[in-house]
């Protein structure tokens, strides 16, 4: 029988667990706060359980933890990349980012992914499988050791789809945001999704207080369809109707996410389209130069182009970002570093 999984357990599950061990209930907040708050690495580290304990828990359950393989830190920015390998040699990147805000982390929610976008790395060899609230957990976790700092944000961006892998994700975000863990606040985290409609509807209904963002890179849906084959199952104007759905469940400003491509979306008359599909909605817009993939053609357009596109946005009454790059020096790219080293 395989084993089950420890550190993706919420604090009521081990108490179930550890009460059919006949342990003592405070055990459970004992295990959990080694786990989430002190981040023990295995169970031979919680030296306040009793060394019996640790054995058979050692012996009943699994205890994921991941090893860095690389670590690469830009000369421009100091953002680090890392790249982890999980207990069955898989690897998943996630990058660390420090702002004025505090320090910021960007990780993966699959390896690879299944959504397929025209500009993306992380999707060129597919998904390979889902990752555990542990293994989503442990890239948070070492990053703070690795850099000795607090951790304050936290986006899921990095490669996957997090709507994709729902259940483990909501393990995820539970268990980050436990008190008795690491306490990140909700509203310190974004959760990025090309728009999966049913899911999305579905975090609408857990009332959480994260960020949701969707990444729509298109003004409307025949171009959206060109870059984007999840467009294929949701048409364009649903998928900005789960976006407002989100904002009247949680009151939380929906981030729309435009990757600007050079001759494909960023004309004068794209941002207009655009202006008028999100116009109405509570919003932000954060534009991103697109990041050049070796594997495809796309080229960033000119900053005069890019600045041409935000204004009318603005003059729109949008509030809109132009995402500042980080660690370009370090293969930014979503995707491109586990794919180097796949190769
Ligand atoms: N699957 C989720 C989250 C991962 S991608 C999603 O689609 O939102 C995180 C963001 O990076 C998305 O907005 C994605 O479209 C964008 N992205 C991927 N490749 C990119 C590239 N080459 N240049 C700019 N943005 C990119």
């Amino acid at each position: 029988m395989q084993k089950k999984e420890i550190r993706s357990m919420t604090l009521p599950e081990l108490e179930q667990e550890l009460a059919a061990l006949n342990e003592p209930r405070f055990r459970a907040k004992q295990l959990f706060a080694w786990m989430h708050a002190k981040q023990a690495g295995s169970f031979s580290e919680m030296t306040n359980l009793p060394k019996a304990l640790r054995e058979q828990l050692a012996g009943q359950y699994e205890y994921t933890e991941l090893t860095v393989v690389e670590e690469l830190t830009s000369a421009i920015d100091g953002t680090k990349k890392f790249l982890f390998a999980m207990a069955d040699g898989n690897v998943v990147e996630s990058v660390w980012m420090r702002y004025q805000h505090g320090n910021s982390v960007c990780i993966s929610s699959q390896a690879g992914c299944r959504m397929g976008c025209a500009f993306c790395a992380s999707t060129l060899g597919g998904l390979v499988r889902n990752l555990t609230a542990s293994e989503m957990l442990g890239q948070v976790y070492q990053i703070g050791k690795l850099t000795g700092e607090r951790v304050s944000n936290i986006v899921v961006m990095g490669t996957g789809e997090p709507l994709d892998n729902y259940d483990a994700l909501l393990r995820f975000l539970t268990l980050i945001c436990d008190e008795n863990g690491l306490n990140i606040s909700q509203r310190n985290i974004t959760v990025s999704t090309c728009g999966l409609v049913e899911q999305m509807k579905r975090l609408a209904g857990e009332h959480l207080q994260i960020t949701l963002a969707l990444s729509l890179h298109a003004p409307n849906q025949e171009k959206r369809m060109e870059l984007m084959p999840v467009a294929k199952r949701y048409e364009i104007h649903e998928v900005v109707e789960a976006c407002r759905e989100y904002f009247t469940s949680t009151g939380r400003r929906i981030t729309f996410e435009y990757a600007l491509i050079d001759g494909v979306n960023d004309s004068p008359a794209d941002a207009h389209a655009l202006l008028k599909l999100i116009g109405a909605l509570n919003c932000h817009v954060n534009l991103i130069p697109v990041n050049p993939v070796k594997e495809r053609q796309w080229r960033r357009p000119s900053r005069e182009k890019t600045a041409a596109f935000r204004d009318i946005l603005e003059k729109g009454g949008i509030a809109v970002t132009v995402r500042r790059e980080m660690g370009r020096d370090i293969n930014g790219a979503c995707g491109q570093l586990r794919r180097r080293y796949m190769e």
